[in-house]
């Protein structure tokens, strides 16, 4: 074994070599493909490790003790506890390993399902029905056995996407695969192959028959790459976003006001790319790409400030947000989500006074859960307009002002009592006195916490209350001071955090 086959060899999982290990030792072959060969070799971590064999699925089952076989390609799902093959283990240690067989498939007349699905006994007949050069190679780990007929390695060297075959027959036959070269292309940082990309062209009107849902999954799985914004870019030079988002186009050539340096299709990207360089989550991205989607239809050239004004824009583009994801079929609530934050992105507009009660409203309109996200969305707009720096002073300002609303203010609310307790213990009517105790009583509290008990404070109001209505006032007063100042301090502490003043 060479020393790259040795460390290719000791990422494999055990579970994996065992289920190979099984395979041949009953006489089938067996062999790791697809995309984990494609990433050992690269030196990538694999995502999942596929095997594929020249056993049936009939014979796949009857090797091991626990397997499932639901699909019509023949998957078989082999149960094993990761470390040994006993069958019986806890929940937390199965793990199931994916068997296929060599399979060869038919004409596809619907472009994008085979007619026929058939077994094979030629690990070459699997190869060839696969998408891409990178992804048609087979490995047996335990002899090192490379089966690369289509010469994927060099392409994985020079970082080229290639058909199987003829591209225009490989996309004839299953038209996601148009967009999964493009996801491949961003998912790797590879190039891709110009007879293979001038197929795509040609052929692109045929994702139009490929159903919403595949489509959407694989415009996730492009969005969830490290590199979308080059993804969505040769989407619509290959001519397939307007099968997907046609309305992420009409941004191009759309120049904005002065602050901005580019369009709004690259001030789009750019904000989705810097979402994807922070690795942030699915909706973040989402919302960060579809921001500024309705910018181009509510531009207005202002004689007044010289320069073009997009107001309304976050409404309109809440509900085109919408539409989008409606029609992709995306989830309803990734779909509520994505068009809320699209409609609040605006929330911190330079020219905008900050008040605390604003920040309020936000909350309550974004919900609490969402907020921080909003501001990482609103870190991306800002970086997505070609500013160097993340995070101005104003927006850590705007950061420790959400933290001040999230935080519950030091207030009578925090006592374990009220002034209906206290006019039912002191058998006292509703009046300013009233006022006094709670206040009184809370000024003690914040001073010593552990008074802060039902009982205390019930024994306490009856002493309180005998107290002249002057002494009382005065003893108020002192806990309203405390509290305010209380309330003062705690700001401080949060400014501090996010280092404003
Ligand atoms: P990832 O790392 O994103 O999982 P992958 O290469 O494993 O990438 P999958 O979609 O999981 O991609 O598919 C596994 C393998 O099955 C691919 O490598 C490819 O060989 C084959 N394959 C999957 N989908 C298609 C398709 N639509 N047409 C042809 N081959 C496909
Ligand atoms: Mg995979």
């Amino acid at each position: 074994m060479t020393q790259i086959q040795q460390k290719i060899s000791t990422s494999i999982p055990k579970e994996v070599t065992m289920v190979l290990a099984v395979l041949q030792n009953a006489s089938f072959e067996a062999f790791l493909v697809g995309g984990c060969v494609r990433d050992l070799i690269m030196g990538n971590k694999p995502k999942d490790f596929d095997i594929t064999t020249n056993a049936t699925p009939e014979e796949i089952i009857a090797l091991f003790p626990k397997t499932f076989y639901e699909n019509t390609y023949g998957t078989v799902g082999v149960v094993t506890c990761g470390e040994d093959d006993l069958p019986a283990c806890s929940d937390e240690t199965v793990k199931i390993v994916e068997v296929t067989p060599y399979r060869i498939e038919t004409a596809y007349s619907d472009n994008r399902h085979p007619d026929e699905v058939k077994w094979s006994k030629n690990i070459e007949d699997d190869l060839k029905r696969r998408d891409f050069t990178c992804n048609a190679i087979a490995y047996n780990p335990m002899t090192g056995e490379l089966i690369d007929p289509f010469d994927g390695q060099s392409d994985i060297q020079n970082r080229i996407i290639r058909a199987v075959g003829s591209p225009d027959l490989r996309f004839g036959e299953d038209a996601l695969r148009l967009m999964r070269a493009v996801r491949f292309m961003s998912q790797l940082d590879f190039d891709i192959n110009s007879v293979t990309r001038e197929s795509i062209e040609k052929n692109s009107h045929l994702l139009k028959n490929v159903s919403c849902e595949r489509v959407k999954d694989e415009f996730i799985k492009l969005l969830m790459t490290d590199f979308p914004m080059r993804g969505i870019i040769m989407m619509k030079e290959v001519d397939i976003l307007k099968y997907v988002v046609p309305e992420l186009e009409r941004g191009i050539g759309v120049m904005q006001n002065q602050a901005h340096s580019f369009d709004v299709w690259e001030h789009n990207l750019r904000t989705l790319q810097h979402a994807a360089d922070k690795k942030w989550p699915l909706h973040i991205r989402l919302s960060a790409v579809l921001h500024d989607i309705s910018k181009p239809e509510t531009r207005r050239y202002s004689k007044e400030k010289g320069d073009y004004t997009f107001y309304g824009h976050d409404v309109v583009g809440g509900r085109v947000s919408r539409e989008i994801l409606e029609r992709l079929k995306f989830p309803k609530e990734m779909t509520e989500r994505v068009s809320m934050f699209v409609r609040w992105h605006m929330f911190f507009s330079d020219t905008e006074q900050i008040t605390i009660s604003a920040v309020r409203r936000l909350i309550t309109n974004v919900g609490k859960d969402n907020i921080w996200d909003l501001i990482n969305l609103r870190i991306c707009d800002r970086v997505g307009t070609g500013r160097p720096k993340e995070e101005p002073y104003r927006l850590r300002m705007y950061e420790s002002m959400v933290e001040q609303a999230l935080q519950d203010p030091v207030s009578l609310k925090m006592l374990k009592t009220d002034g209906k307790r206290i006019m039912d213990v002191t058998q006292e009517t509703a009046g300013p006195k009233i006022g006094y105790v709670l206040h009184a009583l809370f000024d003690e509290v914040l001073d010593n916490p552990e008074k802060n008990t039902e009982e205390y404070l019930d024994k306490r109001a009856k002493e309180l209350i005998k107290l002249s209505d002057i002494e009382l006032k005065l003893m108020g007063k002192a806990g309203k001071v405390e509290m305010e100042e209380k309330n003062k301090e705690q700001i401080k502490e949060i400014r501090k955090q996010f280092n404003v003043k």
